[in-house]
Formats: structure tokens, sequence, C-alpha cells
């Protein structure tokens, strides 16, 4: 009889996914999209001085501070990164994030490049950087006036700080054209696939090796 064949869990290190657009480009989408496959993983829930939206809700979407409490926060050391993006703050609640790498976790975060950037200085090797870019400037206009929850001044401002998030893309490992959701989405999928198998992610490969390093020694000896 062949013996039940026990599955192999290799334990991981846990993984910092980044992902960094313009406004509109279907980020939030994504990063949804990934959270509801994958509840495994953790969202990183940044602070943030601006107004809330309707649809928005404190502690899921953002943790909604006054300035004062946002400045207190950074001066403190207690956010891993911050920026100030279209006029208002935001930054990365640093214990959470350490917490679910401890445990194995991966952490998805939807930040701006400033912070990107400040990632990558402080953590290289545990980050994913991936960047979405709409199709085109007249998608990205028409999927803002969409969400129709900001003003027109807002929009006006954001359209324009895409040219400057853009010019980041460089800065990136991986950068996907948003043209079509369910491919965006599959793409971002394998590479969080590819990457969870990464040689130094593989935490628990070492005992394997030796095992069957053994076991061979065992056959030709
Ligand atoms: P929104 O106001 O549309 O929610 O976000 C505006 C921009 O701020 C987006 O590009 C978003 O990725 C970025 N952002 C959100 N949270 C953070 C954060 O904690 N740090 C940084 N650096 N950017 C953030």
């Amino acid at each position: 009889m062949i013996p039940a064949r026990t599955e192999i869990s290799i334990a991981r290190r846990g993984l910092m996914l980044v992902l960094s657009s313009p406004s509109g480009a279907g980020k939030s989408t994504l990063a949804r999209l990934l959270l509801e496959k994958h509840p495994e993983i953790h969202l990183s829930v940044s602070v943030t001085t601006r107004e809330r939206r309707p649809s928005e809700v404190e502690g899921i979407h953002y943790h909604f501070v006054s300035r004062d409490r946002f400045e207190r926060l950074r001066d403190t050391n207690d956010l891993l990164e911050s920026a100030e993006v279209h006029g208002n703050f935001y930054g990365t609640p640093r214990e959470p994030v350490e917490a679910a790498l401890a445990a194995g976790r991966d952490v998805l975060f939807d930040i701006d490049y400033q912070g990107t950037l400040q990632l990558y200085e402080k953590m290289r090797s545990d980050i994913v950087g991936v960047f979405i870019l709409p199709p085109s400037a007249t998608e990205l206009k028409q999927r803002l006036e969409r969400r129709a929850e900001d003003a027109s001044g807002v929009i006006e401002k954001r359209l324009k700080n895409a040219r400057t998030e853009i010019a980041h893309w460089t800065e990136y490992d991986y950068v996907l054209v948003n043209q079509d959701l369910d491919r965006t989405f599959t793409s971002l999928r394998n590479i969080l696939a590819s990457e969870r198998l990464r040689r130094e992610r593989q935490l628990g490969l070492p005992p394997i090796i030796e095992r069957l390093d053994e076991e061979l020694a065992g056959l030709t000896d």
C-alpha cells in the first residue's frame, strides 16, 4: 500500500506587499480583492488627518486623527513611515506591522511613493513593491469622477499629483497596467505566490534539505 503523503508546510518569513498608484488607478479595489482571497494577509490600517469620506469606517479604512495626534505619533516613533499626500498627513502604525510579521503573516500596504521609499530604506529585503498604472489619463479622470466622493477641486488636485506619483514608477519591483481588473488581479496574485517562494523567505528549508540529504546518503552509501 502506498503511504498517504503528509503535506509539507514550510515556515516562512512574512513579506510586506506595498501597492502604490495615483488615486483612481484601482489600487483599493485590488487590495480589497486580495484580502478577500487571502484572509491570512494582514492589512496595515494607516492613520490620517484627512476627513473621513461618507463610505469610510473608522478603524477599517483608516484611523482618522487630528493633526496634533498625528504629530505626536510621528514624534514618538510610533509610525513606520509617514508622508504628506494631497495636503493631508498619512502614516503607518508600527506596532501592528511588526506583530504581524513576527507571527509570519504577510502585510499589505496601500501607501504612496514617499512612504514606500522610507520602507525600502528601512526594510529592503522584506518589501515587494508593486506600482499600478491606469491605462490612460482619461480613464483615470473618469474613475475619480465615478467615485464621486471628492469635490471637483479635489479631483483636479489628485490628477495633478498623479504625474508626480507616476514619475516614481522605476522605484518599484513590479509595475502593472490596470486595463482589465481581472487580469491585473491575476498578475498581482502571481507576484505574491512567487515572492512567497523566494529562497530567503523560506525559513523552514534548512531542516528539509538536511533530511533529504540524509535520506539520499542512506540510499546511496
Ligand atoms: P486617500 O486619501 O485617497 O485614501 O489616499 C491618498 C493617498 O495616500 C493614496 O495614494 C494612498 O496610497 C496614500 N496613503 C494612504 N495611507 C498612507 C500611509 O500610511 N502612508 C503613506 N505614505 N501614504 C498613504
